[in-house]
């Protein structure tokens, strides 16, 4: 029997009530999925089959067996890690960007997907106020951002000592300074070793008690360098002086690179850009659309002043092929050269947030992580970090305690928050990144969290 599909109009409108039902039963249902849930898994694991199935019946496998033991990153309660959910209109432009299946390297070919991307990068560049002519790439996540924008700093610092890194790779080049502080998040020394720059050479720079970079700690740097400051720690959210540290870095002609994840996005709200203060005066800026944009996965972003570096570290042919520039090759800017058109995202989200809407929902989420700090502290628990930013770090005693009090929050269903250790100390992390989180939400979880801890002090 040959593959093929009957009825494709009947298949895509049935996944759609699928999907609507589901993302409508993350009101009600435990954010964690159940254990019974997580056992059906077990269905999955057969033999290839040796013949075609109907596409119907795949999907009602996924639905019955994959959607209850999903995690309910979607809902408006999971406050693990920074995740962020799918505005609607992401998700929905993920269906019709999907069905326009575009394989998105060449503005040629792909004059649609290219353009969206080229206005949606200008629009971030106004709305985090970086510098207009930055080039940018649109990748998968922050990991990939940094690494993307680091191979535009690799390749910068050593052309400046005449060395041609991609030519040549790093075989005899003159050795480079990565500087990092000591709170760098573990993916940029992993994009780092990616870049044979290494994960353990780096020079670790000491931090304040909130992970900020302290800049007068920075060494005395000489060329060929690249400093990599963070904005938006994962656990505390503070962000390091990167005005301080590229004055610093002014001396050395060291490369500043900005790994802003999130905390990026703080630059676009005016109640928050303080944090930011100067950030523009970087060379490079990496960040996700993932977590705080709220788009789909997977969704990373980098932005490099001088669009030539980052060129000459992506494009297939180098430097010798000039993009028009008002026909920009995506592919000459990323590591991927096929890939799907995951711009098209970040622009529905754009378009439809505005740039009130954008603050909006940093600042609405923001006040929500405020109020579970203030709520947690008036019942007695300790909040480690200054909540400048949506991140909010809770003790609920010592380390036992508190371990207990997060599995049974996990286990109750209400919301789900994970564990981290703040310098020497372990805490519940409570992440607030995703628009559907509403006022409702934060006081459902904020009353399961004290009813929980409560029984546990006991
Ligand atoms: C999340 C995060 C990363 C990694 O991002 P991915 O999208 O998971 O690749 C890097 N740095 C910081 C500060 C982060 O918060």
């Amino acid at each position: 029997m040959p593959y093929s599909c009957k009825d494709m109009r009947q298949l895509l409108q049935t996944t759609t009530d699928y999907a609507i039902r589901y993302l409508e039963g993350l009101e009600t249902r435990p954010v964690a999925p159940s254990l019974e849930a997580i056992s059906q898994l077990a269905q999955f694991n057969e033999p290839l089959p040796e013949q075609p199935s109907e596409p119907e019946q795949i999907l009602r496998l996924l639905d019955e067996v994959g959607s209850p033991a999903s995690m309910a990153m979607a809902g408006p309660r999971f406050f693990g890690f920074v995740t962020g959910g799918s505005l609607p209109v992401t998700l929905a432009a993920n269906w019709l960007a999907g069905a326009w299946d575009q394989n998105c390297g060449l503005y040629r070919i792909t004059p649609a997907t290219a353009l969206l991307e080229q206005v949606a990068l200008r629009w971030l560049l106004d709305v985090m106020h970086l510098p207009a002519k930055c080039g940018g790439a649109f990748v998968t996540g922050a990991t990939v951002a940094n690494f993307t924008a680091l191979a535009a700093a690799r390749h910068a610092v050593l052309e400046r000592v005449g060395w041609d890194v991609e030519a040549d790779g790093l075989f005899g080049a003159p050795p480079i300074t990565v500087v990092v502080g000591e709170e760098v998040h573990p993916s940029l020394l992993k994009a780092l070793g990616l870049l044979g720059l290494g994960r353990n050479r780096v020079v670790k720079v000491p931090v304040d008690s909130q992970g900020r970079m302290r800049p007068e700690a920075i060494p005395n740097l000489t060329s060929p360098a690249i400093i990599c400051t963070q904005v938006g720690n994962v656990n505390t959210g503070a962000c390091d002086p990167v005005e301080a540290i590229c004055q610093h870095a002014g001396e050395s002609s060291a490369w500043v690179h900005v790994d802003g994840a999130f905390g990026l996005w703080a630059a676009a709200a005016p109640s928050l850009s303080h944090l930011t203060a100067g950030m523009e005066a970087a060379d490079s800026w990496a960040t996700d659309a993932h977590k705080w944009l709220n788009v789909p996965y997977d969704s990373g972003l980098a932005f490099v002043r001088n669009t030539s570096a980052l060129r000459a570290a992506m494009a297939v042919t180098a430097a010798y092929l000039p993009t028009i520039n008002d026909r920009r090759n995506p592919s000459d800017f990323t590591p991927e050269f096929s890939r799907r058109a995951r711009g098209v995202e970040v622009w529905a989200a754009l378009r439809s947030l505005g740039r009130s809407g954008l603050v909006e929902l940093v600042e609405r989420t923001c006040c929500h992580a405020r109020r579970f700090a203030e709520e947690l502290q008036a019942a007695g628990y300790q909040i480690l970090n200054q909540v400048v930013m949506n991140q909010v770090l809770v003790s609920f005693g010592d380390a036992e305690t508190t371990h207990r009090v997060i599995a049974q929050i996990q286990a109750d269903g209400t919301c789900w928050c994970g564990s981290t250790v703040w310098q020497g100390q372990t805490a519940m992390r409570i992440s607030v990144s995703s628009w559907a989180t509403t006022d409702a939400d934060v006081e459902q979880s904020l009353a399961a969290m004290l009813r929980i801890a409560e029984k546990c002090r006991i």
